[in-house]
């Protein structure tokens, strides 16, 4: 941080004095590259511009490339190259770099094919290009063409090429690089080593991994921190944690890195009080530990845990920065508590952290998870720089709270400012699209992510189509790409497909998805009560017993639904039917109270929406008191007035009848209230619901 600001403060300098000649502006490029600051670098462009400063090499045009090539501006290298007059071979490959990690790979193939003269450089740079775009097999080959042409693999090839074979888990091709290796003798280089370890690990050969670990040279903490991941990777937290002491006893230092995977493994394999043991045994616990010990807690789901240690760290007045910060908001998201929320927020402030681009990233993710859209936006807004998960927030949390097209205008945007989305900025633009049934939209960003994107679609993106085709009633087209799939469709595509069957009553289609999800996970509930359920919709009673007696006769019990509302930074929880609260009693009363006043008005509990086959009047009980209207009734003793809204979060998806019945309290209470579901928001208000019936 500090550095840039020096630079920037540097750069200002300059605008007030004349030409700064060779020497000087050579000292701020170099600056400028290290800071991968290519702000100050444009500026620094201009200033020469300004002086008519013509350098006499393409030293000062390559370094400018190479600064914007490293920070992402991929249309000002493209500008500064097509306008340079002398371009040498490092001018071709700073270009070649910037698309290799930037650009689509028809691209990067473009400008290796029009290079006048290449050198080892731009094989390194092509090959690690393709690798990371998953093209390893056309790596192999240009690995091939590399040493036909007579150019000499260096550390950076083997290190690509031995990610290729970990990528496509080829161990005969990793065996014989190895081989190379050990003739070239690149064996003590550190991050060659350290890329075979990885290599073997991931196809499996722990024990090999093993042996070279024991044999290395020079050991660091990178390979430290590679075989403990390895040993965590392949499910094995044990392994991990006695190499973890093997370490300490050996005198090396852990990292911040290392100590979160020991962490993580503890976690996975035992308590959360074997990790406060590992924590509290160490010496002297600075802010470093504080905040692995706080983030390992948030991201192995110990939320509470993490919260009540950040308080203490508070307690014991040690500031927390960025990443502390970021973590625990990311836990209020998860529990989406606004209150905490809030609070963090503030104590980012008062911290002058609030610019920080991971905090405000996650702020930006917790408003929007708790349905606060509105503090979302101002929180983006104010960011004084922003990255790609930064976009992505703010993109899929417009999605989820129903407003779409702000969505897809931001992601518009995104594009305009010539950012490359990821996969998740596309989850959230397909599912805007499935929305709002936007299908011509949706086919376009779908075909996008190859062709415009260089990625491959993933089976999230593949049920984001498949929801918005289903939907909007193209079934059959729905089912051909699952069928033209490259992958195997696994259990989320088939519970979409469930899904949209079911919204369409479309039984046909709705048992093929069923067959498979038993297939896939024979002791997974929510299959079973789908169909049931679409049945139970079709009035197909014989279809309801006898998966009845097929979740008997396998001894399939439904997922405990839960809602939980927040009250005074107190999170309750209520099941179905539950009379557990301390005010039960004026609980139900309220919502008899609703109920009746709604009856009134021609309500009638949609019924369709119970599961087992029962009177009509048993099927009423049981669907007034499931655990969101309960939620609800509590909110709203609790709150009685005011113009915040009642935040509701269900684990489950909402049922028809209770959706309804929110919308209606909304409209007769004229207090707005956001339910969070399992799949996403509902905004209800004034009787309107913000997904439009569509969830
Ligand atoms: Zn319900
Ligand atoms: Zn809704």
């Amino acid at each position: 941080m500090k550095a840039k600001q020096k630079l920037r403060e540097a750069v200002d300098l300059l605008y007030c004095r004349g030409c700064a000649g060779t020497e000087a502006y050579s000292r701020l490029l170099l600056e400028c590259f290290r800071n991968a600051d290519a702000d100050q670098a444009r500026r620094l462009q201009s200033h020469m511009k300004l002086h008519s400063f013509t350098p006499t090499t393409s030293f000062f045009h390559n370094r400018l490339l190479q600064i914007y090539a490293k920070s992402g501006y991929i249309s000002d290298a493209q500008d500064l190259f097509e306008r340079m007059c002398h371009r040498d071979v490092f001018s071709w490959n700073a270009m070649l770099s910037a698309y290799s990690k930037l650009g689509s790979i028809d691209d990067l193939l473009a400008l290796f094919n029009q290079m006048p003269t290449r050198d080892t450089v731009s094989y390194n740079t092509i090959i690690a290009g393709l690798v990371g775009h998953g093209s390893c097999k056309m790596a192999f080959d240009f690995f091939t063409r590399m040493q036909g042409e007579g150019f000499v693999p260096t550390e950076h090839t083997y290190v690509s090429v031995l990610n290729a074979c970990s990528q496509l888990l080829d161990l005969r091709l990793g065996r014989q690089i190895h081989g190379w290796i050990t003739a070239r003798n690149l064996r003590e280089n550190l991050y060659v080593w350290n890329s075979l370890i990885d290599m073997y690990s991931r196809c499996g050969e722990l024990d090999l991994a093993r042996w070279l670990f024991d044999r290395m040279v020079v050991r660091n903490i990178v390979l430290w921190n590679s075989m403990i991941h390895s040993y965590l990777r392949n499910g094995l937290p044990k392994k991990c944690i006695e190499l973890f002491h093997d370490m300490r006893f050996s005198g090396v230092k852990p990292d911040l890195v290392t100590v979160s995977s020991v962490l993580g493994a503890i976690l996975q394999i035992g308590t959360t009080e074997e990790a406060d043991k590992v924590f509290r045994g160490i010496e002297k616990r600075d802010k470093v530990c504080w905040t692995i010990m706080i983030a390992g807690y948030a991201q192995n789901g110990k939320e509470e845990d993490a919260l009540k240690l950040f308080t203490e760290m508070l307690l014991d007045d040690i500031r927390p920065d960025g990443f502390t910060i970021s973590s625990v908001v990311s836990v209020c998201s998860r529990l989406a508590s606004l209150d905490r929320g809030k609070v963090l927020h503030g104590i980012a402030i008062i911290s002058g952290l609030e610019g920080d681009l991971l905090i405000s990233s996650a702020l930006v993710d917790m408003y929007s998870k708790c349905g606060d859209t509105t503090d979302a936006w101002i929180v983006f807004k104010l960011m004084p720089s922003r990255n790609v998960v930064s976009w992505n927030s703010m993109i899929v949390g417009f999605a989820q709270n129903g407003l779409d097209e702000e969505a897809l205008a931001l992601y518009e945007r995104m594009l305009q400012e010539k950012l490359k989305p990821d996969n998740i900025t596309l989850v959230g633009v397909l599912s805007a699209c499935s929305h709002i049934g936007l299908i011509e939209c949706g086919r376009r960003y779908f075909h996008s992510i190859s062709e415009l994107h260089g990625m491959k679609p993933t089976l999230d993106h593949y049920t984001c189509m498949i929801n918005l085709l289903g939907r909007s009633g193209y079934m059959k087209e729905a089912v051909d790409m699952i069928l033209g799939m490259p992958e195997e469709p696994n259990s989320l595509i088939w519970s979409t497909v469930l899904f949209v069957s079911a919204l369409n009553k479309d039984i046909e289609h709705g048992e093929l998805a069923a067959r498979h999800l038993f297939e896939i996970d024979p002791l997974n509930a929510s299959p079973y009560i789908m169909l049931s359920n679409m049945y139970a919709a079709c009035g197909r009673w014989d279809g309801v017993a006898s998966l009845r007696s097929l979740m008997k006769d396998r001894n399939i019990r439904k997922i405990a639904a839960y809602s939980s509302i927040e009250i005074d930074n107190k999170v309750y929880k209520f099941v179905s039917d539950d009379r557990t609260h301390p005010q039960t009693d004026i609980i139900y009363n309220k919502l008899n109270e609703l109920i009746k006043k709604l009856q009134q008005v021609g309500f009638a509990s949609d019924t369709d929406f119970v599961f087992h086959d029962v009177s009509e009047e048993e099927k009423f009980e049981s669907i007034c008191y499931h655990s969101e209207k309960l939620a609800l009734s509590f909110g709203l003793i609790s709150k009685p007035s005011g113009a915040i809204p009642i935040r509701i979060m269900k684990n489950i998806r909402v049922c028809g009848d209770c959706h309804l019945f929110m919308k209606l309290v909304s409209r007769s209470t004229q207090r707005s209230i956001v339910l969070r579901d399992s799949n996403r928001f509902h905004h209800f208000d004034n009787g309107q619901c913000s997904c439009r019936d569509y969830w």
